[in-house]
Formats: structure tokens, C-alpha cells, sequence
């Protein structure tokens, strides 16, 4: 904390993981040895510079853009991007240290790493959304590759930003490679990449469920956020039978008592996509109440799946679901709970998945878009949801097998244990580098 001061979503990150993994280490030495954890905590590079992009109105604005690349020990850094006015060096590093363990428990090759600029594209134009993209990219082309650093999207990066991004790095490299991932399907990008995390997430929650001996069908689901992961997220639950109760943006949350239908998920693809609306919008036109200034927490619900930011869900929303009846939750977002949240929820001994578990889906499917550019093939959408699916079941048994205690999996020591042991082996194979 001394050395990196002024970065407290880093400091939780690193906490949270190294208490889970202290029991295990003291067990096993050999990974507390050749400086692996301080060499884990420590970014094998970061670099941050400049983004000068003129608006509408002929002003020059400057934003600024960083990447942090924090291990390649088992593949290139892997990471999405991230455009939001709360981006910061802190934020950044917590994401970019999640990020490999959630890599390694894809089992696919692929380090960590994480980016992104404190540049809001809310209520910015197609075109100057588009200016951002090429001068954020005229910087770091030279900085990632096919083989080096493959970034994705993440808040505020979603097709349209990576069509900008990937159109300046082919036209700056003369190369058409698979340098970002989410591409869209015409020019390399993987079918169900779109939906990956959201029904990654679903998938996850599946499985836990499975010792409970039921699903999705007829439950309340409560979901926060109304982006990417949030959208087909829903999506799954609605085709899974179960019963969407919220969703959310940073203005407030959408009740929907009787359950998300598919006309209104339709809508909302369309409003949030198409026309990049508000929630609020959504709420007037199907008479639905809308929550200002609130979190979807406060609604009772089986199964929650925080699928919007960090630390949206905080120890208060955490006694609330339980005192509801809240039985599962499944985080589709990066650190959405709070530390005592999650203390909160194991205590309690209902389902609890990490971020870094149960949205893993993503950035597998990327992986997988990636196998895909190489062979210069392009798989259909039913391949990659099976190949998803088993991901997903095979992340959920790695959380059985190293996070299994009397009966009971604690779902955060599984994926911080089997996540650390592949990233750490490579470590100590390749020496203090
Ligand atoms: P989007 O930009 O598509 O959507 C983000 C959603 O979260 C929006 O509804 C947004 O509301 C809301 N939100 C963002 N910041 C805040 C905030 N500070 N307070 C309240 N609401 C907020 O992003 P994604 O859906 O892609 O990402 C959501 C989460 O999932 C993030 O934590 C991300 O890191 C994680 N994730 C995403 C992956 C992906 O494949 N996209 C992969 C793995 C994890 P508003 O529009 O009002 O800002």
C-alpha cells in the first residue's frame, strides 16, 4: 500500500486473492520462494500516454490512455479495454491482476493485461467516438500484436469501438491480424463472442446449482447493469425459464415484477445498441417502475448476478439479498462485491462465484477467437456455445476440485488456487524474470 498509494480497487484485488491462497501456500513453500507473489503483484510493464482527439465543434480535447501489461508467463498479455471516466492507473492494475488468473483458469494460453482511457463515449457522436479510437491507437500499435498483446473490449468498448480500433492498427501495421479480439463476424470476429460472458455467466450459475438439485426455472434473477454482459446474461436466464426481475444503469434500476418477456429484451438490445438510450426511456415505455438513484439489490431474488461494475454490491446489499432469500450469486461483472459482501455471502454458505470464475467466458471465447484467426477458420455459433459450455463446466469443476472443504466449495479459494498453480509453475520454470 505504501509503494502504490492511491490505489484501492489494486489493493482489494490482491487481498482478497492472497488471502485465499495463504493456507495453500503455507502448504506448499515452493511457491514462496523466487519472489513469485512479489513478482505477481508487480506489472511486467505499464504504459500510459497521451490521447489529443478533436470534437464536433473543432476543440481539441486530450484524454489519457494506458495498458497494463501484468504477466506473460503462460501466453501473450490478454485483456479488454476499458473507456470510462473512472479509469485510473489503480483501476487498471485491479483488473489487469484478475485478469490472469481468469486466464489461466480458461485453460486456454493466454496472459494478463488491461487497458482502456479515463474517455466517456457517452454522448459523443459515431465520429468522434471514432477520432478517439484511431489517436488511442495511432499510441499503442506499437506496443501489442498477435503474439504480444491481444486486447477486447470492456465498459464502454463494444463493436463499434473495436471496428475503430482494429481499421488504425491494420492501417498503421499493414497487417491483418488477430491483434484485438470481438471483432465483428465479417472481418474475423467469433460468432457468440457477443454473448460469451453473459451466457458464460448463466452457465457457471448452472452448474452450482446443480448441488441444490435445481435451476434457473421459475426463479427471480435479479441483474444489475444493462450493457453487454447484462444484456445476454438475461437473455440466457429468460431461455433457461428463469424470471429477469432488474436491470440497471448508473442512473437507477428497472423493476420488472412480472419478468423480462422477449419483446422487452428486444427492446432493450435495440435502445441500449442501436440508439444508445437510457433505462429510464425503457421504463416509460412499458409502464415499468424505475428505481432512480438505486441499486436492484433491495428486490427479492433466488439467484443475483452483478453484471454491471466494481463494488456495486456492498455489505448492506449483501445482508439485504440474504435476509430475502437470495441463494446464489453469480458476479458476471470484475469485483462487483465488496470484500465484506463476499465474507458475508461465504459466511452464510449460499452459492458465492467470483468474477473471475464465472465471467471467465469472455475472455475465452475470445481465446477462441483467436485459435480461429490463426487456422484461418470461422466456427459456427454452435461449436463455440458447446465449446463455452464446457469451459464453463470445466472452470466450475477446477473451483470443486481446489476449493471443496467439508461438503462445501468455496468457489473464491477454488478459483484463486487453480488459477495461481498453472501461472506460478510457469514462474519457476522460466526463472526470476
Ligand atoms: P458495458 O459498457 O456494455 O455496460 C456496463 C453497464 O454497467 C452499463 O449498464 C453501465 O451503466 C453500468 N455501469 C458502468 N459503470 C457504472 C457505475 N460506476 N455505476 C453504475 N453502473 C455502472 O460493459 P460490459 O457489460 O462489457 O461490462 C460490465 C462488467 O463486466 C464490467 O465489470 C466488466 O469488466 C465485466 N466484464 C466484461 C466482459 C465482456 O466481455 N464485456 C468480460 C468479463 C468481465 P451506464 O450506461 O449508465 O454507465
Amino acid at each position: 500500500k505504501q509503494r502504490d498509494p492511491h490505489q484501492p480497487e489494486f489493493h482489494q484485488a490482491v487481498e482478497e486473492v492472497l488471502r485465499s491462497l495463504w493456507p495453500f501456500l503455507e502448504a506448499n513453500p515452493k511457491y514462496l520462494r523466487d519472489g513469485i507473489l512479489e513478482r505477481m503483484v508487480e506489472p511486467e510493464r505499464v504504459i500510459t500516454f497521451r490521447v489529443p482527439w478533436v470534437d464536433d465543434q473543432g476543440q481539441v480535447r486530450v484524454n489519457r490512455g494506458f495498458r497494463v501489461q501484468m504477466s506473460s508467463a503462460i501466453g501473450p498479455y490478454k485483456g479488454g479495454l476499458r473507456f470510462h471516466p473512472s479509469v485510473n492507473l489503480g483501476v487498471l492494475k485491479f483488473l489487469a491482476f484478475e485478469q490472469v488468473f481468469k486466464n489461466s483458469l480458461t485453460s486456454l494460453p493466454m496472459g494478463g493485461g488491461k487497458g482502456g482511457s479515463d474517455f466517456d463515449p457517452k454522448g459523443k457522436s459515431d465520429n468522434e467516438v471514432m477520432r478517439f479510437c484511431q489517436s488511442f491507437m495511432t499510441e499503442l500499435y506499437r506496443h501489442v500484436g498477435a503474439d504480444v498483446d491481444v486486447p477486447a473490449g470492456d465498459i464502454g468498448v463494444g463493436g463499434r469501438e473495436i471496428g475503430y480500433l482494429f481499421g488504425q492498427y491494420k492501417r498503421l501495421s499493414n497487417q491483418f491480424t488477430s491483434v484485438l479480439t470481438g471483432k465483428g463476424s465479417s472481418y474475423g470476429g467469433s460468432l457468440i463472442r457477443p454473448e460469451a460472458t453473459g451466457y458464460g455467466c448463466v452457465y457457471f450459475a448452472e452448474e452450482m446449482l446443480k448441488s441444490t438439485l435445481s435451476g434457473f426455472d421459475g426463479r427471480r434473477v435479479a441483474i444489475s447493469g444493462s450493457g453487454n454482459v447484462a444484456q445476454y446474461a438475461a437473455q440466457k436466464v429468460i431461455e433457461l425459464g428463469g424470471k429477469v426481475i432488474s436491470l440497471s444503469d448508473s442512473a437507477g434500476t428497472l423493476h420488472i415484477p412480472q419478468g423480462l418477456s422477449e419483446e422487452q429484451w428486444e427492446y432493450l438490445m435495440e435502445l441500449k445498441n442501436v440508439r444508445r438510450g437510457r433505462l429510464q426511456e425503457m421504463a416509460g415505455h412499458f409502464d415499468l417502475p424505475f428505481l432512480a438513484e438505486q441499486r436492484p439489490w433491495s428486490l427479492p431474488c433466488a439467484i443475483a448476478l452483478p453484471c454491471a461494475t466494481q463494488n456495486e454490491l456492498d455489505g448492506e446489499d449483501a445482508r439485504t439479498l440474504l435476509k430475502n432469500g437470495c441463494v446464489c450469486v453469480a458476479e458476471g461483472a470484475n469485483m462487483p462485491s465488496t470484500l465484506e459482501a463476499v465474507d458475508l455471502f461465504i459466511e452464510a454458505g449460499i452459492l458465492y462465484a467470483p468474477g473471475k470464475a464465472s465471467n471467465a467466458g469472455g475472455v475465452a471465447v475470445s481465446g477462441l477467437e483467436m485459435s480461429q484467426n490463426a487456422m484461418r477458420l470461422h466456427w459456427s455459433a454452435g461449436e463455440v456455445d458447446t465449446r463455452l459450455h464446457n469451459i464453463m463446466q470445466s472452470i466450475h469443476h477446477a473451483c470443486e476440485t481446489h476449493g471443496k472443504r467439508n461438503g462445501k466449495v468455496n468457489y473464491v479459494d477454488g478459483a484463486n488456487i487453480a488459477g495461481f498453480v498453472k501461472v506460478a509453475d510457469a514462474m519457476l520454470a522460466q526463472g526470476v524474470v
